[in-house]
């Protein structure tokens, strides 16, 4: 439940309600508006006697959260919220966009696509270094080499950094190198991996599941913020359906039940989520149109003999041309692209 004060209510009787719910040994979340304060109630609510909460004064209403996911829920911290990673940040008024190659082939390789994709507007390179590929005998990434790769990219290119991780010992070395960290699509409900990045001290990019519905995927978020990080940023990446013209099907209106259901932020991936290349601009921009906080976009040097995803990465003209084509957009939904 939340428990909704009066306009400018006093400090001291905001305490004294915390106070009462922390002494009957439930959590409390205080989020500040510039009216209104809300107090989020985590735990066993049976412990408390409303009537009780409504004779504390300043109390104007208690509501019922009947939704499992209380911290990642917008009825408890109405405003939306902003996620800085490294020297930018995800969230209200900004358009970030991410770009890099699916996995980090090279040193070299690296370093060509992050002068590319940061000349053309990205702030955040992305970049595989741990693979979870449907073979075993696809190309599983460089592992920490990889991320040491990113590391020197971002110290000459002043790029942040994102990296999918698959594993504890994956985190331990993400940590020491890159600025986020990304939850891929198979492990969305890879409940202790998600607790671990919740504990890890990083932003987490968290992708949706192949198959999970938008109730599992905010679950799947709380997992995260319950451990003490509230960084967590949302990535619609396209699911399973019937259709097998492209990879998976853009859902798109992820992005507005979202807006709705929760305060934090979400990017759109229109590159897993079509699997062609030709259709990540048109998906890039319906994206931004609906109000998306970012993109993430495979972009390599020479798609034709990429490691992997090939088929779905922008070569270096197209995503610029794409770039170019996106400004005019975030500005008409209030957006700057910052570069
Ligand atoms: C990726 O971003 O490299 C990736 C594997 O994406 P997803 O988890 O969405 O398939
Ligand atoms: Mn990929």
């Amino acid at each position: 439940m939340i428990i909704v004060m009066k306009p400018k209510a006093a400090e001291e009787n905001i305490q004294a309600v915390i106070r009462y719910i922390t002494e009957n040994g439930l959590q409390t979340h205080l989020s500040k508006g510039e009216e209104v304060t809300i107090i989020g109630v985590v735990g066993d609510k049976t412990r408390l006697a409303s009537e009780n909460l409504n004779s504390f004064k300043d109390v104007d209403r208690i509501v019922p959260v009947t939704e499992s996911y209380k911290l990642a829920n917008r009825k408890f911290h109405p405003d939306p919220t902003s996620v800085k990673v490294g020297n930018t940040y995800i969230g209200p008024g900004n358009l970030t966009v991410m770009a890099g190659p699916c996995a980090v082939e090279s040193e070299e390789q690296l370093l060509t696509i992050a002068r590319a994709v940061k000349k053309s507007g990205a702030t955040i390179l992305r970049g595989g270094a741990y693979k979870p590929r449907t073979s075993p005998y696809s190309f599983q990434g460089l592992e920490e080499e990889g991320l040491k790769y990113m590391q020197t990219a971002k110290a000459e290119t002043g790029l942040s950094t994102i990296c999918e991780v698959v594993s504890q010992e994956a985190i331990d070395a993400a940590v020491k190198y890159v600025d986020m960290i990304q939850i891929g699509a198979r492990n969305m409900q890879n409940f202790y991996l998600l607790k671990e990045a919740g504990r890890s001290g990083l932003p987490v990019l968290l992708k949706r599941g192949l198959s999970a519905t938008i109730d599992e995927w905010l679950n799947a978020a709380e997992y995260i913020i319950a451990e003490g990080n509230p960084n967590v940023v949302l990535c619609e990446r396209g699911i399973r359906t019937f259709e097998t013209a492209t990879r998976n099907t853009l859902d798109i209106s992820a992005v507005a039940v979202m807006k709705e259901k929760t305060h934090l932020p979400i990017i759109v991936d229109p590159s897993h989520s079509t699997g062609v290349y030709k259709y990540v601009p048109p998906m890039a921009k319906a994206a931004v149109a609906c109000d998306a906080d970012g993109l993430m976009i495979e972009v390599h040097n020479d798609p034709a003999h990429a490691l992997s995803d090939g088929p779905q990465s922008l070569t270096f003209e197209k995503f610029d041309k794409l770039c170019n084509e996106l400004k005019p957009f975030a500005g008409l939904v209030g957006r700057t692209f910052k570069e």
